[in-house]
């Protein structure tokens, strides 16, 4: 099978575009109807929904954001009846109330149709297992891949995250072809398939579909060569669906992930003037749920920063997003230059000599900003270090550290544009919170 709907997945940009219109003209009249909110909403901007035509229109429509989420919590912004409510998820929310969504039977369907088409697009196949090791709960993700994988005809085992040593077990044992799960998680078990010396060969896996988190190409690679898969990336949230809302096609690996727009209308839009940016240019991912029930959303801010394109691909019609830079409150400006913590991260990850524990302490001298990157050597090569002569920060006084700090130094300009002061620690220097986590920007300009 090259993809699970055929019709959907390659028609023309045209047609495409008019029923993308045709949806969002019934979705506005429908919101405008059945939620106050949006009623509130068009009412203010001045706005019928006889005045949008079609998906050119879109943009003077207000955007909807987190808080209105959180300020009709819990159920305010639902279109139907509670009755019509089959399914409620809800997202973690790093602050107070989580974010919850609802979905009507029709819309289980679509997120069982999307998740199908990007289980296809990643190079799984009917009769294939899927070891299904994303959390189960109200995170979308777990059901989410579940239902999809249901649909497609692969036999789902519903292992949810954790539990290292039966993944293992799992994977050796039932021989699934294909796993899910966040990049980090794929990476833990990569290792410990490793420390624990299990060979390849007693595994069947050849795709690993990961998202949930940013993830960078050195992770892709790390999973690639530790589990001896195709790692293949899936994005998506629960306010627009949950995961499924793009993926990358297997046979395109690293060009971008396409988005199913026949369901969810992408634009990029300025952070700071919401003003939409010329294809191919980054800025905040914002969506309009075309055919969602119980819970559409028109012109949701995700505050993800990414970009789209159209590839024009043999394959499919429908546009790519890029990766994920982070998110838009993420975002660090330094000397004129947009900067996500994440860039460094993806350059420091090329060095087998340094851990992923890292923090920029940015600051202002004058006019002048500058960053510092702090980051810990990995653990073994630390110890060599160590036995070979006394530690000390200063690079220059140790020939494989001098070397690295260099390196890394030279990789950080050419690779993001801005110079930076790099201090290479000790193994578990840099202070954690109390709940363990490393900030990861210390910005001492605020
Ligand atoms: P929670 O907030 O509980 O984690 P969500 O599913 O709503 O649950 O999280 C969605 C967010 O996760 C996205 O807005 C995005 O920031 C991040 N995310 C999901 N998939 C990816 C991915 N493939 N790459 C980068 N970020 C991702």
């Amino acid at each position: 099978m090259r993809y699970f709907n055929p019709d959907i997945e390659t028609m023309p940009l045209s047609r495409l575009r008019q029923l993308q219109s045709e949806r969002l003209r019934n979705l506005t009249a429908y919101l405008y109807e059945r939620v106050p909110f949006y009623r509130k909403q068009l009412d203010e901007a001045g706005i019928r929904p006889s005045d949008i035509k079609g998906v050119e229109s879109l943009h003077k429509l207000p955007f909807t954001r987190k808080f209105h989420l959180r300020d009709y919590y819990p159920f305010g912004l639902f279109a139907v009846p509670q009755q019509e409510v089959i399914r409620i998820h809800a997202s973690s929310g790093t602050t107070g109330k989580p974010t919850v969504v609802g979905y009507t039977r029709q819309d289980i369907a679509v997120f069982s149709e999307v998740v199908a088409r990007s289980l296809v697009a990643a190079g799984c196949q009917p009769g294939m297992k899927l070891q299904n090791a994303y959390g189960y709960g109200l995170f979308t993700g777990g059901l989410g891949l579940h239902y999809g994988a249901e649909l497609l005809g692969m036999a789902v085992i519903p292992v949810s995250g954790g539990m290292t040593d039966r993944q293992l077990m799992l994977l050796q044992d039932f021989q699934p072809e294909a796993i899910a799960c966040t990049p980090s998680y794929a990476q833990t078990l990569a290792e410990q398939l490793g420390h624990r010396g299990i060979g390849l060969d007693k595994l069947n896996l050849r795709t690993a579909i990961l998202g949930a988190e940013p993830w960078t190409e050195a992770v892709r690679q790390q999973v690639e060569i530790g589990l001896g898969v195709n790692a293949i990336n899936i994005y998506g949230l629960s306010e627009i669906i949950g995961p499924g809302v793009s993926n990358e096609d297997f046979e395109e690996k690293g060009t971008g992930s396409y988005i199913w727009e026949d369901h969810f209308f992408p634009e990029i839009v300025d952070k700071d003037t919401g003003e939409p940016v010329p294809e191919g240019a980054y800025g905040v991912l914002v969506f309009t749920t075309l055919t969602k029930q119980a819970m559409p959303l028109l012109r949701y801010w995700t505050n993800d920063i990414t970009n789209i394109y159209y590839e024009h691909s043999e394959k499919r019609t429908h546009i790519k997003m890029g990766t994920i830079l982070g998110r838009a409150d993420d975002m660090l400006i330094i000397r004129g230059v947009n900067l996500f913590h994440t860039q460094v991260e993806a350059v420091i990850s090329f060095f087998g000599q340094l851990s992923p524990s890292y923090q920029l302490i940015v600051s202002r001298e004058g006019a002048m900003d500058g960053v510092e990157v702090k980051v810990e050597l990995e653990p073994v090569f630390y110890r060599q270090l160590v036995l070979s002569g006394p530690w000390t920060e200063a690079s220059a006084n140790n020939p494989a550290l001098y070397a690295l700090h260099h390196e890394l130094t030279k990789k950080i300009k050419d690779n993001i544009g801005l110079s930076m002061k790099i201090t290479l620690c000790e193994p578990g220097s840099i202070p954690r919170s109390e709940g363990g986590k490393l900030s990861r920007v210390v910005d001492l300009r605020k």
